[in-house]
């Protein structure tokens, strides 16, 4: 299995997964364009696509979704409530996503089966999904927009060889900020997105033996830095004494990620 984020921030999100000859796209928050873009400099060709996968309605992971999908004529997975959302209703092929219970999807020739589990985090767009796909033994996680650290959240997600975790702010960036009052509240708050001290608490329970990458994902431009970021990451896998053994990358808002092998 192959993990490539192909952007990730505020601006666009959307990751695509190979397995076998099953591909799925996770999230399309681009511009169809910039969708285009990007699945061209990752060399591949949007036909190929099997299944997208949309954590929530918010555009900088909706956008180009159901567009995108028509236009593969492969299927579009998210929640019953979702199917409503203007830029997920473009997709002709919807599929109602059952958060928390087994799900499976396999490619166009009924091969290389991918086990998805999806788990509801606190966001303030009601539900929002962090995916791990898992094919043949390997396992990626997704999981970024989430308001505060949950346990049970990552005891569903545990063992990722590959793990994309949202490193959203510094608390102190974000505080002494041009943000208006009201959006830094939003961000802080229960329901806004994990600041760097809270991946670094995700990121400690959702740690296992398989973790080999692990990429720092959905930073903020005003409120954070690859620095800080970075520093919170490192700090975190020394103390849990994985560090020699974990890559970390950044994910990237203008340009795709290298492609990873899972
Ligand atoms: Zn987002
Ligand atoms: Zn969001």
């Amino acid at each position: 299995m192959k993990l490539q984020v192909l952007a990730s921030g505020s601006g666009g999100n959307s990751t695509l997964v190979r397995a076998g000859e099953t591909n799925v796209l996770v999230d399309a928050g681009l511009t169809v364009a910039g969708m285009e873009e990007r699945l061209d400099a990752a060399r591949f060709a949007p036909p190929g696509l099997d299944h997208v996968f949309v954590t929530h309605g918010h555009l900088d992971h909706a956008r180009a979704a159901g567009a995108i999908a028509r236009k593969a004529r492969c299927t579009l997975h998210c929640t019953e409530g979702l199917m409503r959302n203007a830029a997920i209703r473009r997709s002709k092929n919807l599929a109602a996503l059952p958060v928390g219970a087994p799900y499976r999807v396999v490619g166009r020739r009924g091969a290389d089966t991918v086990e998805v589990t999806s788990v509801a985090l606190p966001h303030d767009a009601v539900p929002t999904l962090a995916f791990k796909l898992e094919h043949l033994g390997r396992r990626v996680v997704i999981l970024t927009d989430m308001g505060h650290p949950r346990v049970e959240v990552a005891r569903a997600l545990a063992d990722a060889h590959v793990l994309v975790l949202e490193f959203n702010h510094d608390v102190g960036m974000l505080e002494a900020g041009p943000y208006p009052a009201t959006l830094k509240r939003r961000i802080l708050g229960n329901a806004g997105h994990l600041s760097n001290a809270q991946a670094a608490t995700m990121l400690t329970a959702l740690a296992s033996e398989h973790l080999h990458t692990l990429v720092l994902a959905h930073l903020s431009e005003t409120n954070n830095t690859r620095e800080l970021a970075l520093e919170a990451a490192h700090t975190t896998l020394e103390r849990l004494g994985i560090a020699q053994r974990v890559r970390v990358l950044v994910a990237e808002q203008d340009r795709i990620g290298e492609s990873l092998e899972v």
